[in-house]
């Protein structure tokens, strides 16, 4: 459950979050036409930051430009509502979600003639694929979204359906999550995170063309991985690379970094979380942590106390 803040910040201002309401006639309610963000806080010593906050509400401004939805907030605007929320509500460290939909006003299946709202939540939230011995994942039988139904790079409440599809069959079928396939029968993505693999000393992830999220956490290893000189590839991956892989994690903002245990029950590796994979959960974790400097200007301090 979630547990709720004092505030949310709607259109410009900090409203009480038990206001924060829509009618059920929204369009959104009926069509899915939402785009949305999740961003995470982290704490330091010296105080808490906001992980790469300018790449998230630049990918929500993307996300809304694929729809035709116009947002009448600049970047910086954007920016500075999340930092406002998150200060007014003053809990630290949390999980960020802004989302912007179309309101109530027509109920026709056309979202140009109905209202475009933004909302900015922040609330407590802790790890989302559970357990630190590895998730035991499964191929899904549900593919990703084709490149020309839904656009993946928006990141729209709509593809969330496919998403839960997948989530739900992973978990009846005993899995912590799911795997799906493109269009093409190579491997995409999990119903939440993007998806990398070891192979000989190289790490592989699946890319952009493979009906995957442009991923900021995905970005974010990618480029630690090019510091530590770990050679990066980015190609089509068939789905039994996974099966004789030496390591595979998933990337997210709710996942972090999480290495994957087995596969359709066949062991990743030895089970154990591989030495590529430790050393860039390492590299990612003392950037947020503050243990190492932020050199690629990732975290955005906030004052919460
Ligand atoms: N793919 C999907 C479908 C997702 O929902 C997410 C989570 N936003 C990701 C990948 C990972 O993206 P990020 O690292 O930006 O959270």
């Amino acid at each position: 459950p979630i547990t709720p803040t004092a505030n949310i910040w709607h259109n410009g201002q900090l409203i009480p979050w038990e206001r924060a309401n829509i009618h059920v006639m929204s369009h959104v309610v009926h069509y899915g036409s939402s785009v949305f963000e999740g961003i995470r806080t982290y704490s330091q010593r010296d105080g808490n930051s906001i992980f790469r906050l300018t790449e998230h509400m630049q990918r929500f401004q993307d996300s809304a430009k694929i729809y035709r939805m116009p947002l009448p907030y600049s970047l910086e605007q954007l920016n500075d509502a999340v930092i406002d929320v998150v200060q007014a509500n003053g809990v630290a460290p949390c999980y960020i979600r802004p989302v912007a939909f179309r309101g109530y006003g027509e109920i026709g299946v056309n979202p140009l003639k109905s209202p475009v709202e933004v909302y900015i939540a922040n609330f407590p939230w802790g790890k989302y694929v559970p357990g630190n011995d590895g998730a035991d994942v499964c191929i899904s039988s549900w593919n990703r979204l084709a490149p020309n139904t839904m656009p993946s790079l928006a990141k729209a409440g709509a593809n969330y359906m496919n998403s839960q599809l997948i989530r739900m069959e992973a978990e009846v079928n005993g899995y912590v999550e799911g795997i799906a396939l493109d269009h093409n029968g190579t491997l995409s993505e999990g119903s939440g995170e993007n998806l990398f693999l070891v192979k000989g000393g190289t790490l592989y992830t699946t890319p952009l063309a493979n009906s995957v999220l442009n991923g900021i956490t995905r970005d974010s290893i990618l480029t630690l991985a090019r510091e530590l000189g770990i050679p990066t590839v980015e190609q089509a991956l068939p789905r039994e690379l996974l099966y004789i892989c030496d390591e595979a994690f998933f990337t997210g903002t709710a996942a972090e970094v999480t290495h994957l245990r087995s596969v359709d029950r066949i062991l990743v590796g030895d089970g154990t979380m591989g030495p590529v994979t430790t050393a860039l959960h390492k590299a990612f974790f003392d950037i947020v942590n503050g243990l190492a400097e932020d050199r690629y200007h990732w975290l955005t301090p906030v004052k919460v106390r």
